[in-house]
């Protein structure tokens, strides 16, 4: 592991955390503006924080080209998934202001480069299928048709939506080190946490000094259980059953990709910037529907040499509690019948709650299960 030697944490990648905040320039009105969807905007704010070291803005044709050829950025540093900025055309001056829908400004860009792209191309390279059902496959498709390039400084931070879980890395690698941790876990999640992901991230934890609990709250699809509702399920759930000296819960402000395996790897880069040692992937991560195999997140780490990434990645099975046994466990450490084991599907689970009544034990803890149900009651 390449030490960041004041933290005694894990360096960020490509060796120093980039920090692109800035002041907002006197010239701010004569700039010509650049609209952003939401997603480009949260990436914007990760360039600033930076959560997405070593970019210090939108990628250019060459680490374009090379991510997706070789998931890497151009210099050989690996890299999973395009950071791009879509537009029309090329814009007329060296910079411009980069806005949100209501035209708000956030950040200047300088132009580098305006470069055209082959979204089904890219579509298959970053999501292994052009299928338009798929969600990011679909987001691609209504992008504008060529991407801006260049450094961005941002003078207007993101409203974060949990501003009380909003830590950038460095506020992160701060909190790992006043408390001593030097190898931390990180575990992504768009899910509530039921019993099974509970167990994983507590094997992983008795092997490190800390656990990050990093939700995903940037945009997902509109049938994932909403940021709000996952929130109060972690809040619960950390109160009741970890030690809070040992985790912490921040939010992760990316919007949703739905790459899958590249995704997994997307993820684990993003961590190690926040000073996470070790990365928790599970079966299909990041996937949607059945575009992935269920261990293709797990097999693309092998396409890396393990000191490349450095961070690394912690492999796990499905989990369930297991009768027999009388614990929670896996295909991995248990070898009785399915029939031991008790086992709900997300539908299963989503009629339970719906009709108000909880879900087993052994499945859910009831503190999580009633914010749940209370959710689908207000539904
Ligand atoms: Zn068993």
């Amino acid at each position: 592991m390449i030490v960041d030697t004041e933290s005694r944490l894990i360096a960020a990648h490509g060796g120093e955390l980039v920090d692109r905040t800035g002041d907002r320039p006197d010239d701010l009105e004569a700039l010509e503006a650049v609209t952003l969807t939401s997603r480009e905007l949260s990436d914007l704010d990760m360039l600033a924080s930076g959560a997405l070291s070593p970019l210090e803005g939108f990628m250019g044709s060459e680490d374009y080209e090379s991510v997706l050829e070789a998931m890497r950025l151009a210099g050989g540093l690996p890299w999973a998934l395009p950071v791009c900025l879509s537009v029309d055309e090329a814009p007329a001056g060296e910079r411009v202001a980069l806005t949100d829908a209501a035209g708000k400004p956030y950040a200047v860009l300088e132009v580098e480069q305006v470069f055209d792209y082959d979204k089904e191309r890219e579509a298959q390279q970053s999501f292994r299928t052009t299928d338009e059902a798929h969600p990011g496959v679909a987001r691609l498709y209504e992008q504008k048709p060529r991407y801006l390039s260049g450094r961005v400084t941002v003078f207007e931070r993101a409203q974060p939506t949990f501003p009380e879980l909003a830590l950038d890395p460095a506020e992160t690698r701060a909190a790992f080190a006043e408390r001593g941790w030097r190898r931390v876990v990180g575990f992504q999640t768009r899910n509530p946490i039921h019993r099974a992901h509970e167990y994983l991230t507590k094997v992983a934890l008795e092997t490190v000094d800390g656990l990050l609990i990093h939700p995903l709250v940037g945009d997902t699809k509109s049938d994932d259980v909403p940021a709000q509702t996952r929130v109060d399920c972690y809040r619960v759930l950390l109160d009741g059953y970890y030690p809070s000296d040992r985790v912490l819960l921040s939010a992760f402000p990316a919007a949703m990709r739905y790459a899958g395996p590249r995704e997994a790897v997307w993820h684990a880069i993003c961590r190690k910037n926040y000073g996470c040692s070790h990365f928790i992937v599970g079966r299909d991560h990041a996937g949607v529907g059945d575009y992935y195999g269920t261990y293709d997140a797990q097999l693309i780490f092998d396409e890396f040499e393990p000191h490349e990434l450095d961070i690394e990645p912690m492999f796990f099975e499905h989990s369930f509690w297991c009768r027999t046994c009388g614990s929670m466990a896996s295909a991995k450490t248990c070898p009785h019948p399915a029939d031991e084991h008790v086992f709900l599907s997300g539908t299963k689970v989503r009629e339970i709650l719906a009709s108000g009544e909880l879900p087993p034990e052994e499945f859910s803890r009831p503190e999580v299960a009633e914010v749940l149900i209370e959710a689908y009651r207000r539904a």
